[in-house]
């Protein structure tokens, strides 16, 4: 089942987006299964349940944070993840610069934005996250690459206001090209992680290149 349902989205999505299985609150039997079918990227929101899983399964699975992170936990991580999709602070930053220095292994990142009004979500508004990279703190930094942006749209039925929450991520991610390219910082910079198991379709018409996928795929939880 899970193997299968992964084969039929990866079908329809275009080979050059990105498909992250979303395995947080499934057994490390479920994401064997969607291994045994040939996926190797996975995400998960909480940094103990990613530690655990990566202990457990093979090595050679691409791990994703997308969760929020605490500064106290990058640590656990810094030594193997693959992407942190979920950075909401310069602080937060700042600490995976130093985790990455300690590990020396530069540490790929997302900047998070919030073009949402919903209080539940964390994320930088648009200024915000302009605002970090052009700072003399950020461009210290030099074991943490910023690949891109992600983000989340309303928990809506209304599509066409997904599609515009979309659109704005699509502006955001080409402001923050822009400026890590005026700081010859941004040749890793192509990443646009949106769309989940209910708007990945939508998100894709929006020019999103990475894609969270879960209950889609696993089940609802
Ligand atoms: C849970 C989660 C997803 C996947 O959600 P589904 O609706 O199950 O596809 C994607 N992104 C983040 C940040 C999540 O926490």
């Amino acid at each position: 089942m899970i193997g299968a349902n992964i084969l039929k989205i990866k079908e329809q999505i275009p080979a050059s987006v990105q498909l992250i299985a979303v395995s947080k609150t499934k057994p490390v039997e479920a994401v064997q299964a969607a291994y045994d079918a040939g996926h190797r990227a996975f995400g998960e929101n909480k940094v103990q349940e990613l530690v655990s899983k990566y202990e457990a399964l093979p090595k050679d699975i691409e791990w994703h944070l997308i969760g929020h992170l605490q500064t106290n936990k990058v640590k656990y991580i810094a030594p193997f993840v693959h992407l942190i999709h979920s950075v909401d602070s310069l602080k937060l930053l700042e600490t995976i610069d130093k985790e990455g220095r300690k590990n020396n292994r530069i540490v790929s990142c997302l900047l998070q934005f919030d073009v949402t009004n919903e209080e539940t979500k964390f994320g930088f508004t648009p200024h915000e996250g302009i605002a970090l990279l052009n700072s003399d703190a950020f461009k210290a930094l030099s074991f943490v690459r910023i690949c891109g942006i992600m983000g989340m749209a309303s928990n809506t039925q209304d599509e066409s206001k997904i599609a515009l929450e979309f659109a704005q991520l699509h502006d955001c991610f080409n402001q923050v090209k822009t400026i890590l390219n005026e700081q010859g910082k941004d040749a890793d910079c192509m990443i646009r992680s949106y769309g989940m198991s209910g708007d990945y379709q939508l998100a894709i018409k929006q020019q999103s290149n990475m894609v969270r996928v879960g209950s889609a795929i696993f089940g609802s939880r």
